[in-house]
């Protein structure tokens, strides 16, 4: 039985964040019932053999604005295609501008059991700088919302490295975070992506740039303060109260199999990755004539396999087991990796205890001076 997760890629939004450059659409949300179906379509048409789900995830874009009739179509369509687990993890992405109580009860019915909270911030002049189209006062309500209904998985986005930030701001709102009351929590660094309106007004001189100093500052007063308030880091951007770390997550790091259907959802299933059309056209277009969306496919040789595993393994604070690597691929990261590893050692990035390699704190600023190193 193949140990399975399925992620749902949602591309719609209100509006487009001043930073975004995920795939998704504003101002489609006419399309929502087409892709829903061309979703249920997909499953049809991607069946996986004797596979159990362990978790599902729906990310975006905006998933919380899938109406409920599409979110039961879709769920309908995962059942006929696939068993789920009894205690199968089931998250919903949410932007706390598109959330209303009512939403939130029908859709812990219909199985969601743990919401991913965009907040991305508490301060009101932040989230206006993001373009965001919640405000503090809506993300504080949601969260109070999401507890009162239940919903006892609860993870919340943030974003450092902000802009104009002070530390002291920053002190200050992570001092609030921890009150929130969260299982879970991710902290993403912000970065500037060209052909995006914050790019646009950093070059217009209009704000300054995301300063890195700055954000390294944050990264490790958030470590400090999570960690001391109970909060385990697991991942480089990744904190949990015990028991409560992202399953579906953990999944992509330890490469476990996972299905990926909608715009852009990549999937890797028997050491092949394929990945969809980022079109929505196109993939509602494909699916509307029964052919699969899927763009690109990559059978993952053993060599870039191995990569993946070093790379993936690192950012976990677990880090990477030479024994196991030695068990997967026969090969001993010592020898194979000798001068790599004594130079990140070296430099203060890498570390082993035990059996296991593991970034240290510094690394985990750091991590893609150790990646490059150990890319196929
Ligand atoms: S909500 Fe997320 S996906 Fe949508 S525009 Fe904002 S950052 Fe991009």
């Amino acid at each position: 039985m193949i140990e399975l997760s399925i992620y749902i890629h949602v591309p719609f939004c209100r509006h487009r964040c001043a930073y975004c450059s995920f795939i998704s659409y504003a101002g489609r949300e006419a399309d929502i019932p087409a892709y829903a179906h061309a979703l249920a379509q997909e499953l049809r048409l991607r069946p996986v053999e004797n596979a159990e789900i362990k978790t599902i995830y729906f990310g975006g874009g905006t998933p919380s604005l899938l109406p409920v009739d599409a979110l039961s179509q879709i769920f309908k369509a995962i059942k006929e295609h696939h068993k789920i687990a009894d205690k199968a993890e089931i998250t919903l992405e949410a932007n706390p501008g598109t959330l209303s109580r009512e939403y939130l009860k029908t859709i812990r019915s219909l199985g969601v059991n743990r919401l991913s909270l965009g907040v991305q911030s508490l301060d009101d002049a932040e989230l206006q700088l993001l373009g965001r189209i919640h405000s503090s006062t809506q993300a504080r309500e949601s969260i109070r919302q999401a507890k009162e209904d239940g919903f006892t998985n609860l993870s919340l986005d943030f974003i450092y490295g902000i802009p104009e930030r002070s530390l002291e701001t920053w002190r200050k709102m992570l001092g609030e975070i921890v009150t929130l009351g969260a299982q879970h929590l991710s902290l993403y660094g912000l970065t500037l992506e060209e052909g995006t309106p914050m790019h646009e007004r950093v070059k217009k001189g209009e704000i300054p740039s995301p300063d890195p100093d700055a954000a390294a500052c944050e990264y490790e007063m958030a470590e400090q303060t999570l960690e001391a308030a109970g909060y385990k880091q697991y991942e480089i951007s990744n904190w949990a109260k015990p028991g409560f770390e992202s399953r579906h997550n953990l999944a992509y790091w330890k490469r476990t199999p996972y299905l990926g259907l909608g715009v852009a959802a990549h999937s890797f299933i028997n050491s092949e990755r394929t990945a969809n059309t980022s079109d929505l056209d196109a993939y509602l277009s494909c699916l509307s004539e029964g052919r699969l969306p899927i763009q690109t496919t990559e059978t993952i040789s053993a060599i870039a396999a191995l990569s993946e595993a070093i790379i993936l393994g690192l950012r976990l604070n677990d880090g990477v087991s030479v024994d196991d690597i030695e068990a997967h691929f026969g090969i001993d990261l010592h020898s194979r990796f000798a001068a790599e590893i004594a130079e990140c050692s070296s430099l203060g990035l890498l570390d082993e205890q035990d059996d296991r390699l593991r970034l240290t704190p510094r690394g985990r600023l750091l991590g893609n001076e150790v990646f490059t190193r150990f890319l196929a």
